[in-house]
Parts: structure tokens; C-alpha cells; sequence
């Protein structure tokens, strides 16, 4: 890059400082388009699957993994909205696809995926244990996508750190079995336990989510997948073993089937990242928990949900997409002193966070 376009580059942002309002800034130097990962950033792509889940991760050293791979038909809408995010990632492949369990908001886009992309390798909790119908046959559908394509297939067990490179992945939850040692700065003991609601096991596919913590540098993420409320009670309660976390990508899309008060009171995030649909998801009871939780700064949800009315949404700048629209995604870029920005692909607009203050 030359002298002139740098000059020019700084003007139009100086320019866009002045524009501020509300504390969101227009994209400016701090937004990275490189590839391998966004020059030293982790990027965190929340893409819009209508309710279901597909969250990239792509690391600085180039690599990546993707959690889930929304829903089939819709002639591949959600394949192709992975794949475009996978483009404007930089990217020639993903590197891992993870599946955190079997339902068909997470499994069912399998195979138009593999149509779409090249994929290294696959991680899951092994075979399916639910005896629906629907999930039956996604599992059969992803089980036969991966093996026509020979697909190296990964078991998660919890306490396994993910092969990827650039980011420390380690499972929680896998199976319906969870981690029995605290992560790393956990091991607290749980205030938020005392009086807290508990509800009965659930023997659904939930339950056995592929739940991973991310850290990277100073930054820590939490991406459960859909596990349960009572999963989520053993694991913080009474000691919490999860620790803290920066980004809480929301589980469970914000229904209110997960998201204790317990846990994501103890949790303390920065940033929770919901990925919901119009009329799934983003639950009222999920919304008050993360709205009220301690030291959250911001909610950011792909839709506005119609559950929870303008009172209970976040506020508009932070919302991919609105009644009248769809595919807009979240961009996290995430830095290793625990700094981090958050782009809304609707708008454009990014706002930053900060390092946190050392104790
Ligand atoms: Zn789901």
C-alpha cells in the first residue's frame, strides 16, 4: 500500500470518528479484511441460519473450524450463506466442522455444505441417541455426506483440546458428559447457586451438545451449542468450572430451555452473541437473564425477535437483521490483549471494546 492511499485511508477515518454516535463508529483501520485470520485477529462469524446455528471461527495462523451447519433445502440458503462467509473470510476450505449434536437446525445443512466447501475433517459427540424421526434422518444424512467423502471423523470427549492451530479449543460438554476439573481460572465457588432454579435431566440431543471454550490470548469465548439448563447447572454450580467468559455466544439460540441465571450470571461476559430467528430463539425469560446479567456491555442478536418485543430486543444498530430482512451476519474480530470489535454486516457500523482494566 502506498503513502498516498494510507493518508487517505487515516482522512476518511478521521472523518468517521467524528460521525460516532451512540458509541459506533463506521468501519475504519481497525477493521481487517486480510486473510489468514485478519492479521493477528481471530475472527468470529455469527452467520444467519434462520434459528439454527453456524458459527466460524478462523484463526490468525489461517486455520479454521465451524460450529454446526444450519438447516437443509431451502435450495442450500444456509450452505451458501456458510460458504459466503467462508469467502469473505479469505478462505480456500474449513479446516474442521464440528456438529454439536444431531437436530436439524445444526446437522441438517451437512451435506449441501460438502457440496459447497472443502472440509479437513468433522468433530461430533459420536452417533446419534434420539429416537426422533427428523433426527434420524439428518444423523443418516450427515453420517452418509461424511463417508462418501472418506472425511477424517473426530470424537469429542470432554477435557480434549481441538487439534486446531492459532486458538486453544477445549470441549466442556460432549455427550452428556461434562469436564470434572475446572478450566483454567475456574474452580470459583458460585454465588449465583443459592436458590437457583433446577430442572429435570434432558435426554434429548441437547443435552449431549458439543460444548467448546475458546481461548485466545486474553480473550475467552464460551459456545455451548444447545446444551440444557440442567447441564449447565453441573457445570457451574456449586463450583463454577467454566469460569469466566468475554463472549458467550448464547445457547440454544436464546430459547429458554438453557441460559441459567447461574450460569450466565457467573459467566460475567462482555458480549453475548445470539444466534436466533424471527420466531425462534430469543425467548423473553433468555432476553431478561442476559439483559440484567453482570457486566454485560452488549447484546447482539441476528434477529430482531418477535417474542420479545421491542421492551426485551437489544437495540436496532445491534441486530443483523430486522422484520424485513435475512443473511446479514455478525463479524467478531478479537485481539490477544482482550480487545475486540463486533461489525454488524447490515449496517457496516463496528463497535469497539477495549481491553479490559487489570485488576
Ligand atoms: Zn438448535
Amino acid at each position: 500500500m502506498g503513502v498516498g492511499v494510507g493518508r487517505r485511508r487515516r482522512w476518511r477515518c478521521a472523518l468517521a470518528t467524528v460521525a460516532i454516535l451512540g458509541g459506533m463508529a463506521l468501519p475504519c483501520a481497525v477493521w481487517s479484511q486480510s486473510t489468514k485470520g485478519g492479521g493477528g485477529k481471530l475472527r468470529v462469524f455469527a452467520i444467519d441460519v434462520e434459528g439454527g446455528q453456524a458459527t466460524l471461527f478462523v484463526t490468525p495462523a489461517g486455520q479454521s473450524l465451524l460450529v454446526d451447519t444450519g438447516w437443509p433445502d431451502s435450495d442450500g440458503r444456509d450452505a451458501n450463506r456458510i460458504a459466503a462467509a467462508v469467502k469473505e473470510a479469505g478462505l480456500q476450505k474449513i479446516d474442521y466442522v464440528l456438529i454439536t449434536h444431531y437436530h436439524v437446525d445444526h446437522a441438517g445443512g451437512m451435506a449441501q455444505l460438502l457440496d459447497r466447501v472443502k472440509v479437513g475433517a468433522v468433530i461430533d459427540h459420536g452417533v446419534n441417541r434420539e429416537d426422533d424421526a427428523t433426527t434420524q434422518r439428518t444423523y443418516a444424512a450427515f453420517a452418509k455426506a461424511i463417508a462418501t467423502r472418506k472425511l477424517k471423523r473426530i470424537v469429542a470427549s470432554p477435557g480434549d483440546v481441538l487439534p486446531i492451530v492459532g486458538m486453544k479449543a477445549t470441549v466442556v460438554s460432549s455427550d452428556g458428559k461434562l469436564i470434572d476439573t475446572p478450566l483454567e481460572g475456574g474452580g470459583d465457588q458460585n454465588p449465583y447457586c443459592k436458590d437457583a432454579e433446577v430442572r429435570p435431566p434432558d435426554s434429548s440431543e441437547n443435552g449431549r451438545s458439543v460444548g467448546i471454550q475458546i481461548v485466545f490470548g486474553k480473550l475467552k469465548l464460551l459456545d455451548l451449542g444447545d446444551l440444557t439448563w440442567d447441564k449447565e447447572m453441573e457445570l457451574v454450580c456449586p463450583v463454577n468450572k467454566l469460569g469466566r467468559a468475554d463472549i458467550y455466544i448464547v445457547s440454544h439460540h436464546g430459547m429458554n430451555l438453557s441460559s441459567s441465571p447461574a450460569m450466565v450470571n457467573a459467566l460475567g461476559a462482555r458480549v453475548a452473541m445470539m444466534e436466533n430467528g424471527a420466531k425462534k430463539g430469543g425467548s423473553a425469560p433468555a432476553l431478561e437473564t442476559i439483559g440484567a446479567a453482570p457486566g454485560l456491555e452488549t447484546l447482539w442478536q441476528l434477529h430482531f425477535s418477535e417474542e420479545g418485543g421491542q421492551e426485551l430486543n437489544t437495540a436496532d444498530d445491534y441486530i443483523a437483521n430486522t422484520e424485513v430482512d435475512g443473511g446479514n451476519y455478525l463479524e467478531l474480530q478479537g485481539s490477544g490483549d482482550g480487545s475486540f470489535d463486533i461489525r454488524n454486516s447490515r449496517t457496516g457500523a463496528v463497535k469497539h471494546y477495549a481491553p479490559p482494566v487489570q485488576q
